[in-house]
């Protein structure tokens, strides 16, 4: 059996195939056509077809992740923020739409949780008995696994760390209004575009966290300074994760990931906040990278078997 792992992002939709020991047989990407459900619906149902007729297979496991949660009350999509998918029946409408070409459940789950799986699975998490891996990235989405499966709770929220609000705030971190309609929950201080803001409210300058880095690698003091409040700000958060389930390791994705000073100073910052006379957890960039959502929704379909 080939594992198919759909990645339906903001901005583009993905598709691999594995074989059973993970290699890539396929992967391609497309435009998220974000005005339309049904335009969703049948790009997704498209790229499954096209990929199972090229490569002949006719019977394969599909999980697909997204941007959003699957209501355990209702059976429909919530907290999207592709807003056209709220409210749906995408599971469903899918499992229609590819029948019956598809044999098997189709599984859907929050893409931070794929991502979580993924790397958990065999990325910078493999071999850790609980993994705590967050997404920083346009949001700030979180998923724990603990012994090798995914953590899920009665509202399918495990790891949305994003919308806790910062621990031990300072005057210079200002809340901003998030769209999930609280003020300054910590991904509008740690997303992309949240330290973006942040810093533009400090500095008067709106630039990237690539761009703020570059800077502060030429000695700019006024870009140190936007990057060193970013770090405590994130070992904040991170301390406030260790209090409170001790993982064995701490995974990082997205874009923001990429700042190379995280992983020096924020394992220095955040002892002073972690109850414990030493803290020894591992802070780790994710292996997969781009790929990591991709690949723990074609384990997570597979799983589902
Ligand atoms: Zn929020």
């Amino acid at each position: 059996m080939l594992q198919f792992g759909i990645d339906l992002g903001g901005t583009k939709t993905e598709i691999i195939v594995l074989d059973p020991k993970g290699n890539t047989l396929l992967r391609e990407r497309t435009t998220t056509p974000t005005h339309s459900y049904d335009a969703i619906v049948a790009n997704i149902t498209a790229m499954v077809e096209s990929a199972a007729s090229r490569l002949s297979c006719n019977d394969f496991s599909l999980g697909i992740g997204i941007p959003g949660a699957v209501s355990p009350a209702s059976g429909l999509i919530k907290n999207a923020n592709t807003t056209c998918l709220i409210g749906r029946d995408l599971q469903g409408d899918l499992q229609k739409q590819l029948h019956p070409l598809l044999q098997r459940p189709l599984v859907l789950a929050n893409d931070a949780d794929c991502f979580a799986l993924s790397e958990a699975s065999d990325g910078s998490g493999a071999g850790f008995a609980s993994v705590f891996a967050v997404i920083i990235g346009t949001g700030c989405g979180g998923g724990w696994v603990i012994n090798g499966r995914l953590l899920s709770g009665p509202n399918a929220i495990a790891g949305e760390w994003g919308h806790n609000p910062l621990l031990w705030r300072e005057a210079s971190d200002t809340e901003i209004d998030c769209y999930c309609g609280q003020k300054g929950c910590l991904e509008t201080l740690l997303s992309g575009p949240g330290l973006r803001q942040q810093a533009a409210q400090e500095t008067g300058l709106s630039l990237s966290a690539q761009e703020w880095n570059t800077l502060a690698e030429q000695q700019d003091p006024q870009a140190q300074t936007v990057l060193a409040r970013y770090y405590r700000r994130l070992a904040k958060a991170l301390a406030g994760v260790i209090n409170l389930i001790d993982p064995h390791v701490i995974v990082l994705g997205g874009g923001v990931s990429n700042l190379p000073g995280i992983y020096q100073e924020v394992p220095k910052l955040w002892a002073e906040y972690v109850f414990s006379d030493s803290v020894s957890t591992p802070l780790k960039q994710a292996l997969h990278g781009d790929s990591s959502g991709v690949r723990g929704a074609a384990w997570l379909g597979a799983a589902a078997c």
